[in-house]
């Protein structure tokens, strides 16, 4: 991974470094709603002379037409190659702007500021960009890495608790695939920290190391996907059901739930390792109601996942806990029998 990442308070500091010492040709900044109240008065006293582009927040907004207004502005903004965007917000800012960028003109340069948990942690590292299409989660989209990533802590001073949760589920999931001694402390700890910088900071290392052994997801980057094969498709399937979507981390902890259960289903994680993951979940996130009637539809939606080959599911799995394992082959079956187990808990 070639990106450079920036963590701490003084982050913003290092924009406007970068931003000094670079000749762009202009620099344009994209938010949302809620990153325009919230975040942008904080970063703007870090730019130069730039220009705004605002859209609507939420997921969904990820999408094509969303894509097409910013585009727009860019072209009325007159954008060269040697513009750079700064995407300053969550996941969907921060995936929206980089896809955007990565092929407006076949490319300009962006810059990721990610201002939600979640984006600190996971979704600003790596390279991946993209937006959801006709419902299917980021269906569309490229690897393209941002000239650097600025992570400031203190964006998340105004973030909503559910939020600030959503996120964590991906620091969990980081700790489940990569580091038993950080579980097995902060399961002890809870969901509440003094020191988010020092847990961003250790997620970052463990996504970045993944990154770096195998950017384009060939093989070992796979590790990252728990919990997200039965979680993207409950994510999915919830968000085309008016007043019942989650955000992506409470799916995702739904996911670490199944796939964790499947796990000893195949022989691999023991019961105890189980239990203690479900305990620590139960502790965090509330329960989902995902009754008979959205299970099968829910597997469905499994088999479009990015991570099949042919019809095969493709799933991420634990040995143990901080142990992961990709390519475990899954049936249909297998996901709606974790579903109701999730149920009965
Ligand atoms: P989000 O971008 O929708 O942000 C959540 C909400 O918080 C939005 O309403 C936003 O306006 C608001 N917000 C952002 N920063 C704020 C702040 N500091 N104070 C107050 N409000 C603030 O959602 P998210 O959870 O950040 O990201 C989810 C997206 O990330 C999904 O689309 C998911 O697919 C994607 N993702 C991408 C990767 C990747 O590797 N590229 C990894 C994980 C997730």
């Amino acid at each position: 991974m070639t990106e450079t990442i920036h963590i701490g308070n003084s982050a913003l500091q290092e924009i406007d470094e970068l931003l000094r010492n670079r000749a762009f040709s202009k620099v344009v900044v994209l938010v949302d709603d809620n990153t325009l109240a919230h975040c942008y008065p904080r970063l703007k006293d870090y730019l130069p002379e730039h220009s705004l582009i605002q859209i609507p927040s939420g997921e969904e907004h990820k999408t094509l037409q969303t894509c097409e207004l910013i585009w727009q502005r860019m072209t009325e903004l007159n954008l060269d190659r040697w513009a750079v965007l700064v995407n300053l917000g969550g996941g969907v800012i921060g995936d929206m702007g980089g896809f955007c960028a990565s092929v407006f003109k076949r490319g300009i340069y962006f810059v990721q500021v990610p201002t939600t948990l979640l984006a600190q942690v996971d979704a600003s590292v790596g390279g991946k960009t993209g937006i959801d299409f006709h419902g299917l989660k980021n269906h569309i989209g490229v690897y393209q890495e941002p000239q650097a990533v600025f992570i400031d802590p203190t964006f998340l001073q105004t973030l909503p608790q559910r939020q600030v949760k959503s996120g964590y589920a991906e620091i969990i999931k980081h700790w489940l695939i990569a580091d038993a001694e950080a579980f097995q402390t902060q399961r002890n700890i809870g969901l509440f920290t003094e020191d988010w910088e020092a847990l961003i900071r250790h997620s970052v290392h463990i996504k970045s190391e993944v990154v770096t052994a195998d950017p384009l997801e060939g093989g070992y980057r796979k590790v990252l996907n728990f919990g997200h094969t039965v979680g993207h498709a409950v994510e999915t399937y919830l968000m085309q059901q008016p007043g019942r979507e989650l955000l992506h981390g409470e799916a995702i902890a739904v996911g670490m739930f199944c796939e964790a259960y499947l796990s000893v289903k195949k022989e691999l994680l023991s019961k105890e390792e189980l239990d203690k993951i479900e305990t620590f979940l139960v502790s965090v996130y509330e329960k989902v109601s995902i009754g008979e009637d959205d299970i099968e539809k829910i597997a469905q939606l499994a088999l479009q996942d990015k991570k099949n080959t042919r019809s095969t599911i493709n799933c991420t799995l634990l040995q143990s806990i901080g142990k992961a394992v990709y390519d475990q082959a899954i049936t249909l079956q297998d996901i709606q029998e974790s579903l109701r187990y999730y149920q009965l808990l």
